[in-house]
């Protein structure tokens, strides 16, 4: 909503103070001025182009992060504008920065701008050439982030590698607030019960289960973030891949994959038994079926500083 009024405050010359100057609004970016330079990726809910914003043509422009709602059936757009306001809410160094946005005539399409994160997802940037000091830190910056989104009493609910943007090879940012909600102060999880797709794989037990989404499920999320960090996010052996159902019901996969989560964590365990013994307890507390004995992520911050190489 706060999006859209700023956008007809400055469209509408009767209630717009700076009529004369309708650029001044920092967050109005007009499509005409915005050149594509290249895709930058996609998600179930969007795609993200860079382009070059340049409204002075004289080759000072900037480049940012577009992102544009692909068509999803079930998708709103009232929660595409709520996507927006909440990121715009947001200002800590381990999260995207907000730019503005811009719309079609009309006012009806809106696209985000955020800054460019110039290396992508953590998914496409980890290899094999990433050491553990360097993977440790990012996901100690994932838990300030997140310690952060957690005091303004938002739960992410879409934690994962595709979702945490890297800077440079010392910062990452997480990113895509598609499915972020509020927790009302006194009220500690989000019941959901809609249809359509959900990143199972990195839902944790209740989610699945009983659709309650709080801050210890964002925890959950984190080790299974924590679990991809440490396979340098090998295609081989993603939460999504290694335990597709190959002839199963696909439509349930939810309930396939309760009947089957602790084998998976085991699993994931095994895989990980070769690393370092103090990050592989961080992946198992945050794995604990009871949400309430989780580390929360202060905690979390606390265990990854101790830890020396
Ligand atoms: P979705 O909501 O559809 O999942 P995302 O916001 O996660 O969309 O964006 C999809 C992909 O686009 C990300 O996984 C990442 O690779 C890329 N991307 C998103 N935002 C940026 C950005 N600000 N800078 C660079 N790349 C980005
Ligand atoms: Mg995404």
């Amino acid at each position: 909503r706060t999006v859209l009024r700023e956008l007809t405050e400055i469209k509408n010359p009767d209630i717009s103070p700076i009529e004369t100057l309708p650029d001044v609004n920092p967050n109005v970016f007009h499509k005409r001025h915005l050149k594509k330079i290249r895709d930058l990726g996609e998600g179930y809910f969007g795609t993200v182009t860079l382009c070059l914003y340049e409204p002075t043509n004289d080759g000072t422009g900037e480049q940012v992060a577009v992102k544009a709602l692909k068509e999803v059936k079930g998708q709103t757009s009232e929660s595409w504008i709520k996507e927006i306001d909440i990121l715009k809410s947001l200002d800590h160094s381990n999260i995207v920065k907000y730019k503005g946005c811009c719309t079609e005539m009309g006012g009806q399409v809106v696209q985000l701008i955020m800054e460019y994160v110039p290396l992508g997802s953590l998914r496409d940037y980890l290899t094999k050439r990433n050491g553990l000091p360097q993977c440790i830190m990012f996901a100690q910056q994932i838990c300030e982030g997140m310690e952060y989104l957690h005091q303004k009493r938002f739960v992410h609910r879409d934690l994962a590698a595709r979702n945490v943007l890297v800077e440079n090879e010392n910062l990452v940012k997480i990113g895509d607030f598609g499915l972020t909600k509020y927790i009302p102060e006194g009220e500690i999880y989000y019941r959901v019960r809609e249809d359509g797709v959900s990143p199972v794989y990195w839902y944790a037990i209740e989610c699945l289960r009983e659709g309650k989404f709080s801050f210890s499920s964002d925890v959950w999320a984190f080790g299974v973030t924590l679990y991809e960090i440490l396979t340098r996010c090998d295609p081989r052996q993603s939460p999504r891949d290694k335990f597709v159902i190959k002839n199963g019901d696909k439509t349930n996969v939810g309930n396939h994959w309760t009947k089957s989560y602790r084998f998976i964590f085991s699993t994931y365990l095994m895989i990980c038994k070769y690393f370092y013994q103090q990050v592989k307890m961080v992946m198992e507390q945050c794995w604990n079926a009871d949400p309430a004995k989780r580390p929360t992520f202060e905690q979390l911050i606390g265990r990854f500083k101790d830890i020396r190489f």
